[in-house]
């Protein structure tokens, strides 16, 4: 199953899950114990950001366990497929990448051993089928989550999480406490000669560019919070707005909104140096010339600003950098 593209922006690599998340099904304990109980049910282990993956050639796919080899750990339900597998995560350190039957997923059995290793959604999240892409991003978001929001913020008490593992509970005063997700905007500017401002970051490596980008602040809007970022990171006074598309990016908890936005001409940009090393305009053809040249290098596929700088560009356009896979 493929999911179908939801924005303009096309298919965006954290954004493809197939699997539903029943949320309907997250309290209720019976169901989970029978799930839990089921062999069929794949189990996802996550830690620090990892999960294990196993590459076949051009193939990459998760590495899943059934439940009564899973370690202890705090486990969350992600959902079931189609075919009714159910599946769970759970945040542990990774089980040793190996032998064969344990670690199997159904459809590749014979294969389990070869190319497992520990990967991270930066490293895989482009290259993983839809199904596992949607289930590593999920399992992420929610182990970050279990992992940083331990104890109640009220009272310090150390909480519960209810049995699907999408929310907890104080055992004091009975405060509930759901996942957070940061809104961050990232954004592609134009100036009158359809020129798009891409900056470098002062803490990024090497010769690489990308749009500007920051978090949504409390009590502003999406739409504020990229006029005012644009601002304070170039000078440049932005309008006509437009959104594009979101996918997560749980690293830890953002969710990237895209936009477009036109800045009117007349304006110099003036780099804030505590956040930029530089930004400048780049037309079409000084874009691909600079990447072809390897003066500059995009960010990478599983990127939504990669998307949205194609999506300006009118096509896919040279990688002329991309992450370590090992
Ligand atoms: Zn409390």
């Amino acid at each position: 199953m493929t999911s179908p593209a939801l924005s303009p922006l096309g298919s965006l690599a954290l954004a493809r899950g197939t699997v539903d998340r029943v949320t309907a099904r997250r309290l209720d304990t019976d169901w989970l114990d029978a799930a839990w109980k089921d062999p069929r049910t794949r189990v996802l282990v996550v830690h620090e950001g990892q999960a294990l993956v196993r590459e076949d050639g051009d193939h990459i796919e998760l590495v899943f366990i059934p439940p009564d080899q899973a370690p202890p750990g705090t486990r969350f339900l992600l959902g079931q497929d189609s075919d009714g597998t159910v599946y769970f995560g759970i945040s542990a350190p990774l089980p040793a990448p190996a032998p064969a039957d344990s670690t199997t997923h159904q459809t590749q059995e014979s294969h389990a051993t070869h190319g497992v290793r520990p990967a991270s959604l930066r490293e895989v999240g482009a290259l993983l089928p839809d199904r596992d892409a949607g289930l590593l991003t999920h399992a992420v978001a929610l182990a970050n989550w279990h992992d940083t929001h331990t104890h109640c913020p009220l009272d310090g008490a150390v909480t519960v999480p209810d049995p699907g593992g999408h929310s907890t509970t104080c055992p004091v005063d009975g405060s509930e406490h759901f996942p957070r997700t940061d809104p961050a905007v990232i954004m592609l500017v134009t100036d009158p000669d359809d020129r798009c401002l891409l900056a470098r970051n002062a803490a990024w490596p090497g010769r690489r560019v990308s749009i500007l980008a920051g978090f949504v602040e409390p009590g502003e809007s999406a739409e504020q919070a990229v006029v005012r970022e644009v601002a304070e990171e170039t000078g440049i006074v932005v309008t006509s707005l437009r959104y594009l598309g979101s996918q997560p990016w749980p690293m830890p908890r953002s969710l990237m909104l895209g936009f477009r936005a036109q800045a009117p001409a007349g304006q110099v940009i003036a780099v804030d140096q505590e956040e930029l090393a530089e930004a400048r305009w780049f037309s079409r053809e000084e874009l691909l010339a600079a990447i072809q040249a390897r003066e500059l290098a995009l960010p990478p596929p599983v990127s939504i600003a990669r998307h949205i700088i194609e999506d300006w560009y009118g096509g896919p356009l040279p990688s002329a950098w991309s992450p370590p896979l090992r």
